[in-house]
């Protein structure tokens, strides 16, 4: 099947990759001539683990290929992925500029395109877009002369760190479709992926809109929610990770997404949860439960901060050392990380921060530039630190040499903002040691 994909991001760049990967001719179109270049060079203009290998595979063999040039690449397609950004615009809604911008792409090249029988020819959202979306982009399509293109919604609900897996293996396919011949193309497109019996879910393309934004709303919550009782766990000296698993050992609770932390983070959570607030509010209905989500949240990014401040009393002067810096293990990405929240409030005290994170350092240093010392490995940066602050859980800090960590540390000090350590262990080992909600009364 000749497949497009516009926008080679985080998802658009997994999406091409897969679909090629299965044996598809697919061509990756972005407008960013600089990452179209870094592509056709053999690299990766982001980290994903174990993509470089199957984008380079299928471009050797020849069904991967990338382009800037719009046209072309749409021109042949069945299936036109749209996978570009769709990020918080001033009033906290989803920015859509650019799904116009490529509708109006869109329009002035399919229009010459002759008309098909019905799915022949698919424009498929895969951005995260409101309710709504979908019937703009048929409406817009049919009123610049392109009426026999169909529109289908197809959310992603890959994670970064474990993209690759997710959408080769997903839990579920979700299209929103209008007419059952695109449900037909759709599932024969994802049918590789379908072999293990997970299901594919054809609903309306509003259905399948609000479907992204109520599942990471769901999942935003579970997170404010065991953020807010480890908080309260603080407070009465009892241990979030006995609570954890007191509750998470009942079915209708489940574990994922419940562990505490310095608040969610990246390029979903927190602009996804902001869009439904808007959908309800442009709608007359105001989202309560959502909108304290969004508030704990906030509020939960400065908690690392609160216990570091409480700790040293002053904090001009003192050196910390930052480990982990994506908003998550496995990924370069800092969209809304809350590693910056927690940069930018000690850096107002006047702390030195000396920081590692395995993939994100060169994202962190496009913002922050010489304001930070950037240590390659992590060992560095703990040298001669007043304390270390693990923000990022990424696998590599989990067993470290605790010895070395303390010869080389000024001060004994570990504040834990991923709960990776065990108190017990860390305080025999000699430090002082802070977690969300161990059962250290704050
Ligand atoms: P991204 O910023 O990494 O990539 C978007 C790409 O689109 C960029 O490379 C940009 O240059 C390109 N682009 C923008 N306008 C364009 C145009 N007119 N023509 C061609 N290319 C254009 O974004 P992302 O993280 O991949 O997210 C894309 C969408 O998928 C968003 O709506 C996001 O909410 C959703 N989503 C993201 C994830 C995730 O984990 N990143 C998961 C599920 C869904």
């Amino acid at each position: 099947m000749k497949i497009a994909v516009i926008g080679t991001g985080y998802v658009g760049l997994v999406t091409a990759t897969c679909f090629a990967e299965s044996g598809n001719d697919v061509i990756g179109i972005d407008k960013d001539e600089r990452k179209i270049a870094i592509l056709h060079d053999n690299r990766l203009p982001i980290y994903e683990p174990g993509l470089l290998e199957l984008v380079t595979r299928n471009r050797r063999e020849g069904r991967l290929t990338f382009t800037t040039d719009f046209a072309t690449g749409v021109r042949a397609a069945q299936f036109i992925f749209i996978a570009v950004g769709t990020p918080q615009d001033a009033d906290g809604d989803a920015d859509l500029s650019s799904i116009w911008a490529v509708t109006a792409s869109l329009a002035s090249v399919l229009k010459d395109v002759p008309a098909g029988p019905p799915g022949s020819k698919i424009v498929v959202m895969k951005s995260t877009v409101p309710v709504g979306t979908n019937r703009g982009i048929t409406d817009r399509l049919a009123a610049a002369g392109c009426g026999h293109i169909d529109v289908a919604s197809n959310p992603e609900f890959l994670k970064e760190g474990a993209a690759l897996d997710d959408f080769m293996k997903p839990d579920r396919v979700v299209v929103g479709v209008r007419k059952p011949e695109v449900t037909e193309a759709l599932r024969e497109l994802y049918g590789p992926f379908l072999r293990t019996e997970h299901p594919f879910l054809s609903m309306t393309p509003e259905s399948a809109e609000m479907t992204k934004y109520a599942a990471n709303a769901m999942l935003a919550t579970k997170i404010s929610f065991i953020n807010e009782t480890a908080n309260l766990c603080d407070r009465l000296g009892a241990d979030i990770n006995d609570v954890r698993r007191g509750i998470g050992h009942d079915a209708r609770i489940g574990f994922q997404f419940l562990f505490p932390g310095p608040g969610y983070g990246g390029s979903c959570f927190p602009k996804d949860i902001r869009a439904i607030i808007g959908m309800g509010r442009k709608n007359g209905l105001k989202l309560n439960l959502v909108e304290s989500v969004d508030a704990v949240n906030e509020a939960q990014k400065q908690v690392l901060f609160q216990k570091i401040q409480k700790h040293y009393g002053n904090l001009a002067g003192k050196t910390l050392a930052i480990w982990g810096l994506a908003f998550k293990p496995r990924t370069d990405d800092i969209r809304d990380a809350p590693a910056l929240a927690l940069i930018d409030a000690l850096l107002a005290k006047g702390a030195i921060l000396r920081v590692h994170d395995p993939e994100a350092m060169a994202n962190v240093r496009e913002i922050y530039k010489d304001r930070l010392i950037y240590c390659d490995r992590p060992y560095g940066a703990v040298e001669s630190a007043d304390g270390l602050v693990i923000v990022t859980e990424w696998q590599e800090f989990r067993h470290p040499d605790f010895e070395v960590i303390r010869r080389l540390l000024k001060e004994p000090v570990i504040f834990d903002g991923r709960n990776i350590y065990e108190p017990k262990t860390m305080e025999s080992s000699g430090f002082t040691y802070y977690g969300i909600g161990r059962g250290q009364r704050s």
